[in-house]
């Protein structure tokens, strides 16, 4: 990546070390981060900052993760919402009844991979090591989100219905809307075989984002996948950001299911609306 043109930075507070888009908080009254390893209080595979109530950690250990993260991004953790991920593009509309859904209380919702809200101080969060991190944001409408996609969402298309979704629920406009790609698996690491090339190829377009490695691997951008349906939706490309980190290749800041597997945690993605 060009170093001039450089859009995502690591940053380090309360001793706890999170990913940004360079100047968004600031620029458009938002809080947003997506967490590292660095920070928490977990141990082993899962050491130190792992977000994932699924991935066989203690649970305190968790909610002390969340107390941690939350605090170095300034909110409220008993405030978050979270996603109940399944590598679909289901997108749940947050009012304030959600508050607190999936970490003081039970959610009320199942099989969410994208989240979006128009309600200050509720901070939307999903889960990832590996799979894209997608923030969505219209500063114009103060609409907010978040989603999750890794090969199955990227190309059902996942990236371009969350914007979708902002337009028909809020009535945002296509050039209101700024896109970051968070960190995700990189073309760098993506090596995909047959199985998933098999249900790939039956969208002839997306064949040409696919490298011909060997024999029995292709290498595939997930990132021009999500750039490809933003802009099906109209998002200009000046809209769209990229952090350019490949979490296989963040050996020693970040999970990867690639590089790791089961044993391992997850990060967190998450945006804020600031009143
Ligand atoms: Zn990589």
């Amino acid at each position: 990546m060009d170093f001039n043109k450089k859009q995502f930075n690591w940053y380090w507070n309360q001793q706890v070390e999170y990913g940004a888009f360079l100047g968004w908080d600031k620029k458009l009254n938002i809080t947003h981060g997506f967490s590292t390893r660095h920070g928490g209080v977990s141990e082993g595979c899962y050491k130190s900052m792992n977000l994932g109530f699924a991935s066989g950690d203690k649970e305190e250990l968790i909610i002390e993760n969340f107390k941690r993260f939350s605090q170095a991004l300034k909110i409220d953790w008993k405030n978050l919402v979270l996603s109940d991920q399944i590598h679909e593009t289901e997108i749940r509309v947050v009012s304030e009844q959600d508050i607190g859904s999936g970490i003081i209380r039970l959610k009320k919702y199942k099989g969410i991979d994208g989240l979006i809200t128009n309600v200050p101080g509720i901070p939307l969060a999903t889960f990832h090591a590996d799979c894209t991190s997608l923030f969505y944001i219209d500063a114009v409408k103060r609409v907010a989100g978040v989603a999750h996609a890794g090969w199955r969402g990227a190309f059902a298309g996942m990236a371009g219905k969350m914007a979708h979704r902002m337009k028909t629920v809020y009535g945002s406009k296509a050039e209101n809307i700024q896109v970051g790609i968070g960190p995700g698996i990189g073309k760098c690491c993506f090596l995909i075989r047959e199985d998933v090339y098999n249900q790939i190829k039956v969208f002839p377009q997306y064949v040409t984002r696919l490298s011909r490695v060997n024999d029995e691997q292709w290498r595939l951008s997930l990132e021009s996948v999500h750039e490809n349906f933003l802009k099906l939706e109209g998002i200009p490309t000046g809209n769209i950001f990229k952090s350019g980190i490949c979490t296989c290749c963040e050996k020693e800041r970040l999970f990867s299911h690639r590089r790791m597997g089961e044993e391992r945690g997850n990060h967190a993605a998450v945006i804020q609306l600031n009143s």
